[in-house]
Formats: structure tokens, sequence, C-alpha cells
């Protein structure tokens, strides 16, 4: 069907349909608002269709694989053939369902979906472009605005997406045959995801960093875990060296870099992975027709009710700024949706997790040690090595710690970082707790059942108050 140029007007109207978009509308849904949602591509955005979801099941698909043939300690002897093919049609499985399902809830919640490339057309009035020849465009007039368009990766000069020998994130979560070799430029949490993903598969993996370390944001004591069992399976590091530009060479590339001193160094591999940031997608948006602008990294402002500086638009999600993280904007989403229905919801950020999938994984919650110190706390630190939780080792797993951090004055949980198997889901406790304004007393009372990695939580909040059963007290 052609569609010509109509106008239609909705009570609200959101752009785009990844984590903070869907669930902006879902919820505008079921509070009784006419919402439309315009998506130009697929339901679920980069979280569902090229990020969270898709690298996860990679993740999981691979551990599968590498686990059976390190299981020689554990009397399994195995060597499981890979096909990559498979794995990703498993892997497209997972993602359909899951974006079907957003599909499916946003017309349960009567949310009108559009499919097309919004942009700003004046300050209540968004032009959607329909995808395909001939398809046409319309108009839509709005009362509120949603902005939730995501973010794309971030390019490095010389080193353009090509998907054949520069590939990003998206490129990597597709390929259907496992490279010899990779050179990953970044080692951030998805260049060390899938640096990981790889190095399991067989792929030759080096990863090259401009700056001295992996995992940036989080404490050395933390990435070293990740980093020391990266290099056991096979992950070569070069830091201080920054991508400089690349040739064609043989049947693969050759990747220059150089480091402070502009010293060069030439790293040869099937492809380059480039996984160095991503930036928030605001300039196709024509932003100036609404009366919006953007700081100089591209984000929009906002306030804790999701506002921008024009009363009538919302942003969430990664447009809205760090940490760019699915859940982050999924809550971004609702308090947007819950503002508009004129309720009094608003956003507190202070107990916002984050997880790396790598191996072992990495959660964190609240603040640091360090960050609670700077924060004006005194704090007291509490940790539990994974050498010595009984499930730890009975899942053949014992690299990384759990460690809380409190106030020693009044005892609440400001923060924990934990470096274990499923700690992405171990750091949810800690986040409750925070939530909830739990001391240590209080998570040191609740009964954690045994053997689960739960018990190093209980262990590292009895440390911090000097009366831990199984490790010695500091
Ligand atoms: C490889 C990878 C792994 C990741 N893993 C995790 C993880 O484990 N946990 C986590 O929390 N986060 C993870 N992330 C980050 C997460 O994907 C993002 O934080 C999240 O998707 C942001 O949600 P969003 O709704 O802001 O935007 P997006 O998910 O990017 O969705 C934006 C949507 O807007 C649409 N759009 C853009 N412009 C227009 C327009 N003009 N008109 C109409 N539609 C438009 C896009 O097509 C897209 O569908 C990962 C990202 C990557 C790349």
């Amino acid at each position: 069907m052609v569609v010509g140029d109509v106008t239609t007007g909705t009570e609200l109207l959101i752009i785009g349909a990844g984590p903070g978009g869907y669930v902006a509308a879902i919820r505008a849904g079921q509070l009784g608002i006419d919402t439309t949602l315009v998506e130009k591509d697929a339901y679920g955005g980069t979280c569902l269709n090229h990020g969270c979801i898709p690298s996860k099941a990679l993740i999981s698909a691979t551990d599968v694989a590498h686990d059976a043939r390190e299981a020689e300690e554990m009397g399994i002897h195995a060597d499981p053939a890979v096909d990559l093919a498979g794995m990703v049609d498993w892997k497209d499985d997972v993602v359909d369902q899951l974006t079907g399902g957003v599909e499916q809830l946003c017309k349960a919640n009567d949310v009108n979906l559009v499919e097309g490339r919004a942009e700003f057309a004046d300050e209540n009035t968004v032009r959607v472009a329909h995808g395909g020849e001939g398809q046409g465009s319309e108009s839509i007039e709005f009362e509120h605005a949603v902005v939730a368009t995501g973010s794309r990766p971030v390019e490095v000069p010389n080193f353009e997406f090509d998907g054949e020998h520069v590939i990003s994130s998206r490129d990597a979560l597709a390929l259907d045959s496992v490279p010899d070799s990779l050179v990953v430029v970044g080692a951030g949490y998805i260049g060390m995801e899938l640096a990981t993903v790889f190095a399991k598969l067989g792929t030759d993996v080096t990863v090259v960093e401009m700056l001295e370390g992996i995992l940036p944001p989080y404490e050395d004591d933390v990435s070293k875990v990740v980093r020391d069992r990266a290099e056991e399976i096979g992950i070569d590091f070069f830091f201080g060296e920054a991508a400089s530009d690349w040739e064609e060479s043989g049947d693969g590339i050759t990747v220059r870099t150089e480091n402070e001193d502009g010293e060069v160094s030439e790293f040869g591999a099937e492809k380059a992975l480039v996984a160095v940031g991503r930036a928030p997608v605001t300039d196709t948006l024509n932003l100036d027709a609404v009366g919006l602008e953007t700081d100089e990294d591209g984000f929009l402002a906002t306030d804790d009710r999701a506002r921008t500086d024009v009363e009538s638009v919302f942003a969430v999600g990664d447009v809205a700024g760090e940490p760019m993280l699915a859940h982050k904007g999924m809550k971004e989403g609702e308090v947007a949706a819950e503002v508009v229905a004129g309720e009094p919801s608003a956003l507190d950020y202070q107990s916002v997790p984050a997880a790396v999938f790598t191996d072992p994984e990495v959660g964190t919650v609240g603040m640091t040690e360090d960050e609670a110190e700077e924060a004006g706390f005194s704090p007291v630190v509490g940790q539990m090595p994974m050498q010595a939780s009984g499930r730890a080792l009975t899942l053949g797993d014992t690299g990384g710690f759990t460690r809380v951090v409190a106030d020693d004055d009044a005892g609440f949980i400001l923060g924990a970082q934990v470096v274990a198997p499923e700690a992405s889901e171990l750091i949810a406790e800690f986040g409750l707790a925070i939530e909830m304004g739990a001391t240590l007393e209080d998570v040191a009372a609740t009964i954690h059942t045994h053997p689960t990695l739960g018990e190093t939580v209980m262990e590292a909040v009895e440390n911090a108050q000097g009366k831990a059963i199984h490790t010695l007290n500091r």
C-alpha cells in the first residue's frame, strides 16, 4: 500500500523501538495514553537485534563447547565440533522470539505501530518516511514526544566499517564462519565480550588498546581477574597502542598501531573488529525544528523526569547519556510514560547495575570504595574470594571475588563489585539492598541457600563486619 501525504495525530509519539522506546510505549499503553511508536528498522532496537541478546546467546553457546573441552579435570573427555552458522541460526531464533514478543506486547497494549524513519518537522509534528520504493511519508502531530533513537558504533579514523575487513560488533554477531585470526581494537566491555567468544571458538585473537588496561571503568583488581583468564584462553593484549590504519595483505589485513612515542607496530589478521564505543543517534532527527540542542557529544540533557529542555519532549536510553545500558533506558522509558500520564514518577540513579559477560563475568552496582570516600562516607569493605566458595569449586570456576562497600557508621550498603561466574545475576541482590536502604546487618541476617554463589554475598557482608565464617576476617 502506498501511504500518501496524510497527517495523523497522537497524544504520545515515541521515536525508536529499542528498550527505551518500546518500554515507554507499553507502559504508556497500559496507562491509557494514545501512543504511536515509530521504528525504522526492527522492534527491540540494538539490544534485541545486534547487542545484548545476540551477544549473550553466542557467549552461552560458545561456553557450552569451551566448557566441555576444558572439563578433563571433571572426568569429561569431549571435543565438540562447532558449526558457527548453526550457532548463528539458533541465536537468530532467540532474537526473533523476543522481537516478535515486543511487537505483540505493543499491539496488545493498543500502541499504534508505524514503520519508517522519523524526523521532527516542527515543535509538534514529526515526518515519517516509510521504507522502500514508493512507500511515501506521513506526518504525525503529537502532544508529547519521546526520543529513543539509541546509538551507533563509533568509527576510528581510517577504519570505516566495510563489513569484510573492518567489522563492527553488529557484523561480528552475524559472521557465518569462524575467522582464523582477529584483531580487536578496543578493550571495553563489547570488545572483551566478543574477543572472548572468538577466542573460545578457536580464533587467534589479539586485542590492541590505547589505554593501559582492559575494561577501563572498573577497578584494577576487577579487570585483572578478567585479563588473567582471557590470557589463559589465548587472547594476546597490546596496551598503549592506538590503531592508526590498515591495509590488505594476502588473505587478510595488516593493522598498524602507534604508541605514545610514535613507534609503529603491525598486527596481521583475517579481520579487525573495531569496538571503541558508541555515539548517540541524534544527528538524523532535525532537532532544530523542535528547538532542541545536544551537547558536543550528541547527547540530549534530561532532568530526573526524563524531560529535555523542551517541556513536551522526553529523551530516554542511549541518547540521554551514560551509562548506555538497556536497563537504564527501560527505566527511563517507564518514567517518561508515567510522567506523561501525570504520575509523580522520577528517576533515581543511585543503584544502576552494570554487567560484563566475560569469563568470569563482572557485576557492579553503586559506589566503589574510592567513590564512597570521595562522597564523604567512611567506607568499610568486605570481600569473599571465590576460591573459598563451595559452589564455585563445584562449578570448577574459582577466579574472582564478591566485594561489598558499606558505610562504617550506619552500616548502609553503598556498592558492590563482583567478578565471578553469574556475577550478572549476583549483583541484583546488592542492587536491591541499596534500593531498600539495607545495612550489612540486614544482609548478614538473611539466610542464603547452600551451596550457592549467593552465599558469597552474605560472606562478604560478614567479612565487612569482621565475623565471616568461611574466610579469615580482615
Ligand atoms: C554488542 C553489544 C552488546 C551489548 N550488551 C549489553 C548488555 O549486555 N547489557 C546492556 O544493558 N546493554 C548492552 N548493550 C547496550 C544496549 O544495546 C543499549 O544500551 C540499548 O540498546 C539502548 O537502548 P535504546 O532504546 O536507547 O536504543 P536502541 O536499542 O539503539 O534502539 C533505538 C531504535 O531507534 C531506531 N531509530 C533510530 N533512529 C530512528 C528514526 N529516525 N526513526 C525511527 N526509528 C529510529 C533504531 O532503528 C533502533 O531500533 C550492548 C550493545 C552492543 C552493541
